[in-house]
């Protein structure tokens, strides 16, 4: 099977204290083939962590389906997802907060396969040394703890953590925000190179348009729990079809001018509907500087209209 994973009409919805329902994640479809990169943009509210979080089953799912290469990983419980877990592992957006500051990086590393009893325990030490030279760091550097890093070393030591179960997929979570421009090109050089080398699947989550722009094959663009644009990574940067795409691309300040140029100059005003009152037509309309009546009535369904883009635009 060419697809590794896939996510059908996945629905994460929170109830809030006063009744209401917060529709996080509101019915997202998507596949990733094997050994490419789907990257997931949008700004913060649009739903695209919680998807992220949803596919690690950190999150409730309230509907839909995940498949991870024949394992539908949205259903499986206990004993079943604690064994299947060292097949897609995260890497989070904090590399400090995401690591205990009182074990040595060593034990850091290692803590997944004693866990989850991955091969002999006599080996795993060697094995921690293998992942810290692959990622880049020396082997010596075990037994320093995590304070004793830099934000960029941190992050790989991370990456060390989540390859150490030899997972098919990981699931990175905005990885280089905190990290500053000359430290992320390394690390996302560093991303690029192992899925070179050990063919790994990716979804990967951020806002920032240039970064997706570096490690993507595919972008998907989600607006308020939905994705309102998805293609090939080339092709939304050469001519975004969503307004809401055009818009993020003529406001992202890592991108080149050509790049920002063909967003179309649209600029975003004002903030997104409340996930809880959603309007009934397109979720966009209250900030599209092209919507029409027939907009706010209603809703568009994403539809493929070049090969591998489909847009959620009436008007696309
Ligand atoms: Fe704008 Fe209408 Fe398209 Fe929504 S459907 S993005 S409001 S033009």
């Amino acid at each position: 099977m060419n697809q590794l994973l896939s996510v059908r009409d996945l629905k994460v919805h929170f109830p809030t204290a006063h009744g209401g329902t917060v529709h996080a994640v509101d019915g997202v479809s998507f596949d990733i083939r094997r050994g490419r990169t789907l990257g997931i943009v949008g700004e913060s509210g649009s739903g695209k962590t919680t998807t992220a979080l949803a596919v690690m089953r950190l999150a409730p799912i309230t509907g839909g389906e995940i498949d991870l290469d024949g394992t539908p990983i949205s259903r499986i419980e206990g004993e079943e997802l604690r064994r299947t877990r060292p097949r897609f592992q995260m890497v989070f957006q904090d590399p400090f907060s995401s690591l205990n500051p009182r074990d040595r990086v060593g034990r850091i590393i290692r803590q997944p396969m004693d866990l989850l009893g991955l091969g002999e325990p006599s080996g795993r030490d060697a094995r921690v040394e293998e992942l810290l030279a692959q990622v880049g760091l020396r082997p010596e550097l075990k037994s320093l703890y995590p304070h004793q890093f830099s934000g960029g070393q941190r992050q790989r030591i991370g990456l060390a953590r989540a390859l150490a179960t030899r997972p098919d997929l990981i699931v990175f979570d905005e990885p280089v925000s905190a990290l500053d421009v000359a430290v992320q090109a390394q690390v996302l050089n560093l991303i690029r190179r192992l899925q070179r080398e050990t063919g790994l699947t990716y979804l990967f989550i951020s806002h920032d348009l240039g970064v997706v722009r570096h490690v993507c094959d595919e972008i998907a663009v989600m607006y308020l729990g939905q994705i309102v644009e998805k293609a090939p990574a080339a092709q939304i940067f050469a001519a975004p079809r969503h307004p809401y795409t055009q818009a993020l691309i003529a406001a992202a300040p890592s991108l080149a001018p050509e790049h920002r140029r063909r967003g179309g100059g649209a600029r975003l005003q004002g903030d997104p509907p409340s996930p809880v009152n959603l309007p009934k037509g397109c979720r966009f309309a209250s900030r599209c500087p092209l919507a029409v009546e027939g907009c706010r009535r209603r809703m568009p369904t994403l539809r493929e209209l070049a090969p591998g883009q489909a847009v959620a635009c009436h008007l696309a």
